[in-house]
C-alpha cells in the first residue's frame, strides 16, 4: 500500500490554493507544498493579503501555513521530493490556430508534465485536477513516460475539482462526491487507493467514486455543461415570461418543487459567468466535433448562445427604457465579480454589459467590494472586447462605496448578487439620482415592490412591469 507523505501541487490558483489548504487541515501528517511560476502569486499566498478572496480561506491558511502547508516558487525541488503531484494549472480556451475559441489550451498542462518528467528520480502519482478534454491523461502519460529517467514510473489519475468559487471551503470540506479515475490495473488500483485514503480522512467512503480515467474526465465537463444548461434553460423561459406575463420566479418554484427537477440553479439572471462554464462547454463542443458527433456539439453550443443572447437582450432592454440613448448618462453597475463572495471577474456578465454601455458612450460607474480598477480595465481590454485602454479609463469610474457610485446616476444595474445590495438605503439613493430613476435588477435580489413605492422605475428579468 502506497502511503503519501509529501504532496506537491502545481498551480496556486482558485483550485490549487483552497483545495490544498483543506487537504492540509485534514491531513496534518502530510506535507503539502503549493508551487507556482508566478512569484507575486506565491508572495501573496505567504502574506496577509491572499491572492484570492474566499470566505473562510484566510483563517484556514493562517492555521496551516508553516506547519504542513507551504507556498513556494521552487517548482523543481518540490516536484522532486513529492510522492504525489496535483496538477492544478489553468486550461483556458485556446485563442489561436486549430480549435481557436473552443478547444482547451493545454500548453500549461504539457509544460507541467514535462517538468515532472524531467525532474523526477523516483516513482510518483500524478493527479490531473485541472479540467481537461477526455484523454488528456493519455497525453500526460505519453509525455511522462517518453521523458522519464531510467527506472522512474508514473501512475496518472484523474481527480477533477467540483468546488464553486464563493463557497469553495464548504464545498471541499463537505464535498457531494470526490471522483477518482485511474487505470484498471493493479498499479492503477493501488494509486487510486492511495489518493482515496487521503480523502477518506474526512469524506465518507461512499462519496468517493472511483472509475476509469475517461469517465472521470468526461464527468467534469458534463457536470459543468448540465449546470450551465439549467441557467440557460431558465433564462430562455425568462424571455417567455416577460412576453406573456408569467413570472419566472413562480415558474422556477413550480418546476423546482418537482423532485425529479430540483430547485437548485433555477435562478433567472443576466447569465452565468466565471472561468469554467463557458470554457468547459466549448471544450465539450470541440471534443464532440473531433469525435465526429457534430449534432451533440450543436446541442451544447446552444447553452452558450443562450447565455450570450440573455446578456445582450437585457442590455437592449435597459437602453430602450432609458429613452434609447445612454450617451453621457451615468450608469451605475453594482457588482462586477461573476458571482457574490468572490473577487473573480473572469467571464463576468458585468464585463459584457459594461462594454455595451461604453460603446454607447455612457459614463459607467462601478462598485464591487472585491474588484479593483486595474482588474476592470484589464477585463474590458481583453481580446475581442475594447482595445482602447484610454477610452475605457475615460468611460469607467470605480467607486469605493455603492452610495457614491449611484449618486447622480440615471440608472442602477445590479450585476452581482452581493448581499450588501439588498440592504442599501434605497430611499436615500433615489433622492440622489436623476429622474426618472431606474433600477434594473439583473439578479432578482431586490424588493421590487418597495422600490416601486419609493418611486423607482424597476425592470426585472422574467417579469412584466406591472401597469
Ligand atoms: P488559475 O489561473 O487561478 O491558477 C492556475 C495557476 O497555475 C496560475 O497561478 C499559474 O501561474 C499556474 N501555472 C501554470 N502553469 C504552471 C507551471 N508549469 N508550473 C507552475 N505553475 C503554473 O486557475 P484555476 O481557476 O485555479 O483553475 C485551474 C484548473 O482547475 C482549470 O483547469 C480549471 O478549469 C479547473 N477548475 C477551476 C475551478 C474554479 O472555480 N476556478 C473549479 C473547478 C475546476
Amino acid at each position: 500500500m502506497t502511503v503519501i507523505k509529501k504532496i506537491c501541487c502545481i498551480g496556486a490558483g482558485y483550485v490549487g490554493g483552497p483545495s490544498c489548504t483543506v487537504l492540509a487541515a485534514k491531513c496534518p501528517d502530510v506535507i503539502i507544498t503549493v508551487v507556482d511560476i508566478s512569484q507575486p502569486r506565491i508572495d501573496a499566498w505567504n502574506s496577509d493579503k491572499l491572492p484570492i478572496y474566499e470566505p473562510g480561506l484566510d483563517e484556514m491558511v493562517k492555521q496551516q501555513r508553516g506547519k504542513n502547508l507551504f507556498f513556494s516558487t521552487d517548482v523543481d525541488g518540490t516536484i522532486r521530493d513529492a510522492d504525489l503531484i496535483f496538477v492544478c494549472v489553468n486550461t483556458p480556451t485556446k485563442m489561436y490556430g486549430i480549435g481557436q475559441g473552443r478547444a482547451a489550451d493545454l500548453t500549461y498542462l504539457e509544460a507541467a508534465a514535462r517538468r515532472i518528467a524531467g525532474i523526477s528520480t523516483a516513482p510518483k502519482i500524478v493527479v490531473e485536477k485541472s479540467t481537461v478534454p477526455v484523454h488528456a491523461a493519455d497525453s500526460i502519460a505519453r509525455i511522462l513516460h517518453a521523458n522519464a529517467k531510467e527506472g522512474v514510473t508514473f501512475q496518472i489519475l484523474s481527480n477533477p475539482e467540483f468546488l464553486a468559487e464563493g463557497t469553495a471551503i464548504n464545498d471541499l470540506v463537505n464535498a457531494d462526491r470526490v471522483l477518482i479515475g485511474g487505470q484498471q490495473s493493479p498499479a492503477g488500483h493501488e494509486a487510486i487507493e492511495a489518493l482515496a485514503s487521503l480523502y477518506a480522512r474526512w469524506i465518507p467512503r461512499e462519496r468517493i467514486l472511483t472509475m476509469n480515467t475517461w469517465s472521470s474526465e468526461l464527468s467534469k465537463l458534463t457536470a459543468n455543461a448540465f449546470l450551465a444548461q439549467r441557467v440557460s434553460s431558465i433564462n430562455a423561459i425568462s424571455a417567455v415570461c416577460e412576453a406573456t406575463g408569467a413570472d419566472v420566479e413562480e415558474v422556477a418554484r413550480a418546476i423546482g418543487t418537482d423532485t425529479r427537477i430540483g430547485s437548485k440553479f433555477l435562478k433567472a439572471s443576466i447569465g452565468f459567468g466565471g472561468s469554467c462554464f463557458q470554457k468547459d462547454i466549448l471544450n465539450l463542443v470541440y471534443l464532440c466535433e473531433s469525435l465526429n458527433l457534430p449534432e451533440v456539439g450543436e446541442y451544447w453550443q446552444q447553452v452558450v448562445k443562450m447565455n450570450d443572447w440573455q446578456r445582450e437582450r437585457f442590455t437592449r432592454k435597459v437602453i430602450a427604457q432609458l429613452f434609447n440613448t445612454v450617451q453621457n448618462k451615468k450608469i451605475a453597475i453594482l457588482g462586477f465579480a461573476f458571482k457574490k463572495d468572490t473577487g473573480d471577474t473572469r467571464e463576468s456578465a458585468a464585463i459584457y454589459i459594461s462594454k455595451y454601455f461604453l460603446e454607447e458612450s455612457a459614463q459607467v460607474a462601478i462598485y464591487d467590494p472585491k474588484v479593483s480598477e486595474d482588474q476592470v480595465v484589464r477585463d474590458l481590454s481583453e481580446p475581442g472586447l475594447l482595445s482602447n485602454v484610454d477610452k475605457i479609463k475615460k468611460g469607467v469610474t470605480m467607486y469605493s462605496s455603492a452610495y457614491d457610485a449611484v449618486k447622480d446616476a440615471h440608472a442602477i444595474i445590479v450585476c452581482t448578487e452581493w448581499d450588501e445590495f439588498k440592504t442599501l438605503d434605497y430611499q436615500r439613493i433615489y433622492e440622489g439620482m436623476q429622474k426618472p430613476a431606474f433600477i434594473f435588477d439583473g439578479r432578482l435580489i431586490l424588493d421590487h415592490q418597495k422600490l416601486r413605492s419609493i418611486g423607482f422605475q424597476v425592470e426585472v428579468i422574467g417579469k412584466r412591469v406591472p401597469p
